[in-house]
């Protein structure tokens, strides 16, 4: 075993003013009662984790503590992965009337995106990232809705330590047709819908727009397909991706319908978001062409509070049906509101209940929240396991999480990039 080197996080000048945040962690050893492999299915009892430099260096029933090392004892828990939450908007929280329907919260975010300065949303940012990371997040796929790409900052700041939070694969701007997923703008002000939204019309204008995004810090490109009367067709989608590819980039597609779906399955695209009304023909080709389901399943609380009741039994229909395909699954969320007694990471963990109510078991749900959604991150070689070299991500449960999903709803300790956040 060779000790990686410690990471510079900080030039020296910042790093005296920053001295209460847990920057840099001591090599710690971690006795877990049990460590759970995802992608096995098996919890092996009586491991240890040997963590240095922010990765797992060793891992067995016989690891010993080096010299001034830490010894973490969670004897009596399962240890696993850090979580996974394939769609997110973290720079995002709707300030809605509460419970008046989908065009109550487009409002909202059309709000959103004229009241508030991108300052602000970095800032949302910061209280959502710290909310999902406490919840056993420690990877996110953050889907755009950033104002002026809040999220690059939000992501950058994570990333050197400044503020706690998961690792972020940032969208930036969302790249959509003209009006983007609004519904309400005026002729005279159609721009309104920008800078939330980056409207790419011709191929010209969506190659920019990809270039755009990554020249200002995006990590995936995310495409609404089919949120206008006039949807992107196969062949735009195909121009989008294929620009995306060039920069080594996947892209997300948001699609309600199954026209939508249908045509981003044809483009290429590396997942589809929502796919609420997904055909089992389209869920198929998807599954053909191994393009990810991220169904964003609205628990019956999160439906209720948007006031969209009907949606929780459409997405359980709808997972069953993709259960039954064998589409790939990325858990992800789509959570943007608030809600009294809870935090953005405690609604977003408790959509684990759809996936019950459709019939996943445990085991399953679990590989969608860690293995598969790295997979589709392009992550999986140093996140959804815990094998020597895999970044230091980690959470316990009380319980079994391959008996009962419902044990990653209330994680009792998280490690991120080998920093204690919680225990
Ligand atoms: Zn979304």
């Amino acid at each position: 075993m060779t000790p990686s080197p410690r990471p510079v996080l900080l030039p020296a000048l910042l790093a005296g003013l920053l001295l209460a945040l847990p920057l840099q962690a001591a090599p710690v050893v971690i006795r877990a009662g049990w460590l759970v492999d995802p992608a096995a299915g098996t919890a092996v009892p009586g491991q240890s984790l040997l963590v240095d430099g922010g990765r797992v260096q060793a891992v067995g029933a016989q690891v010993s503590a080096p010299a001034g090392a830490e010894v973490i004892d969670l004897s009596r828990l399962y240890v696993l992965p850090g979580l996974i939450d394939a769609h997110t908007h973290l720079c995002l929280t709707l300030r809605t009337e509460g419970g008046k329907g989908l065009n109550d919260l487009l409002r909202a975010l059309l709000s959103s995106t004229l009241l508030e300065t991108t300052g602000r949303r970095a800032l949302v940012g910061v209280v959502n990232a710290r909310e999902m990371l406490a919840a056993g997040f420690t990877t996110v796929r953050d889907v755009g809705n950033a104002g002026n790409y809040a999220d690059t900052d939000l992501r950058r700041a994570i990333e050197e330590g400044w503020v706690p939070g998961p690792t972020m694969i940032n969208a930036g701007r969302i790249i959509a047709p003209l009006g983007g997923q609004y519904h309400h703008l005026q002729p005279e002000r159609a721009d309104l819908g920008e800078p939330e939204y980056l409207y790419a019309d011709t191929p010209e204008e969506m190659r920019r727009a990809v270039r755009k995004n990554v020249l200002f810090g995006a990590k995936v490109i995310k495409i609404v397909v089919d949120d206008q009367p006039y949807l992107y067709s196969v062949e735009d989608v195909r121009t989008l991706v294929a620009e995306a590819a060039r920069a080594h980039l996947k892209v997300a597609a948001h699609c309600g319908t199954d026209a939508g779906a249908r045509i981003a399955a044809e483009g290429g695209v590396a997942s589809i978001e929502h796919a609420y009304d997904a055909s089992t023909e389209t869920l198929e080709l998807m599954k053909k062409k191994g393009v990810f389901l991220v169904g964003t399943d609205f628990t019956v609380t999160a439906s209720h509070a948007m006031g969209m009741d009907d949606y929780h039994a459409r997405v359980v229909a709808r997972l069953k049906r993709a259960r039954a395909v064998g589409v790939p699954i990325a858990f992800g969320t789509d959570v943007v509101f608030p809600m009294a007694g809870e935090t953005r990471g405690t609604l977003s963990i408790a959509f684990v209940e759809s996936f019950q109510e459709a019939g996943f078991p445990a085991p399953a749900i679990l590989r969608a929240m860690t293995t598969d959604a790295a997979r589709l991150l392009g992550v999986e070689a140093e996140r959804g396991h815990l094998r020597p070299g895999a970044a230091a991500d980690l959470v316990a449960t009380e319980g079994n999480p391959l008996q009962d999903a419902s044990a990653l709803r209330h994680v009792s300790f998280v490690m991120k990039g080998g920093v204690v956040i919680r225990r």
